[in-house]
């Protein structure tokens, strides 16, 4: 059912991060065609997490009626401070609640436009990083549960950014940072009955992106608006794809769009183009 929409790339921290772009029955190594011809056709119809086909979404990815009753669209998948699974409280749905906010979560600090803070689970500290397209990032904190990653989260953001600002990110490399030191006076400022979970270890993953030029002046362009979007791929950084014309396409803010993809040399484009 889903194997003809478009779903963010998978990545894979590397020398330089590896894309995978899987779609129509095809995993395309999307590095491969960086300096070549990409095209992506959108069919006019959007399918729902739960299987609706529709034209349009009714909001953040979701139709009408997941995003008022489904648990994925909740108050507190946008606020982790409003998590109360914890406390045995539900919110739409608790057995998924508690499957999905009892779990180990990281807050990280995290370098793509300037420091961010922010949350992640358990095993997806790096995949978040990629996908934000971070510089660098280092782990501050390992908890228990959601809500306490989101209290952290809070506590720190009156200090931090906790959204990437992605002009910024996607018109350059960051200036580096000293994230080591950067925790060491941020953890001052977790609250005291969370300052247990303050990790020791420091280390600091860097990120590198296979980008071959940067737009001047950033256009994002919308498959709304522009139902084929075709062009030379000139880098991928976060979930963005880099084309030329300083145009870039954020292929996560695209999930759920049918879609087919397409690639071709550029001495060949006149044969597919
Ligand atoms: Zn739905």
């Amino acid at each position: 059912m889903f194997r003809d929409t478009l779903k963010k790339m998978d990545t894979e921290l590397k020398d330089v991060v590896k894309y995978t772009l899987d779609i129509n029955g095809v995993k395309h190594n999307m590095n491969n065609y960086i300096g070549k011809q990409i095209k992506i056709e959108w069919s006019g119809d959007v399918i729902c997490n739960c299987g609706k086909t529709m034209n349009k979404f009714y909001r953040s990815g979701f139709c009408y009626k997941c995003y008022w009753e489904s648990p994925k669209a909740s108050q507190s998948i946008f606020k982790p401070e409003l998590c109360t699974a914890h406390l045995g409280i539900e919110e739409r749905d608790l057995e998924w609640e508690k499957k999905f906010q009892l779990a180990p979560h990281f807050v990280y600090l995290a370098n793509s436009s300037g420091i961010k803070v922010g949350i992640t689970r358990g095993s997806q500290g790096v995949i978040r990083w990629m996908d934000q397209g971070a510089s660098q990032a280092i782990l501050l904190a390992e908890v228990p549960n959601r809500r306490f990653s989101g209290d952290i989260e809070v506590s720190l953001k009156r200090f931090v950014a906790d959204v990437t600002n992605w002009r910024k990110m996607l018109s350059g490399n960051p200036q580096l940072v000293d994230l080591v030191k950067m925790k060491e006076e941020l953890a001052v400022h977790v609250p005291a009955e969370l300052k247990q979970y303050i990790l020791t270890n420091n280390t600091v993953t860097e990120i590198r992106y296979p980008v071959t030029q940067y737009p001047k002046k950033i256009k994002s362009v919308k498959l709304e608006k522009t139902p084929i979007i075709a062009g030379e791929l000139l880098g991928i950084k976060g979930q963005y794809l880099l084309l030329d014309g300083d145009r870039v396409f954020n292929i996560r803010s695209h999930e759920g769009f049918v879609s087919t993809f397409s690639h071709q040399e550029i001495s060949q484009q006149g044969l597919l183009f």
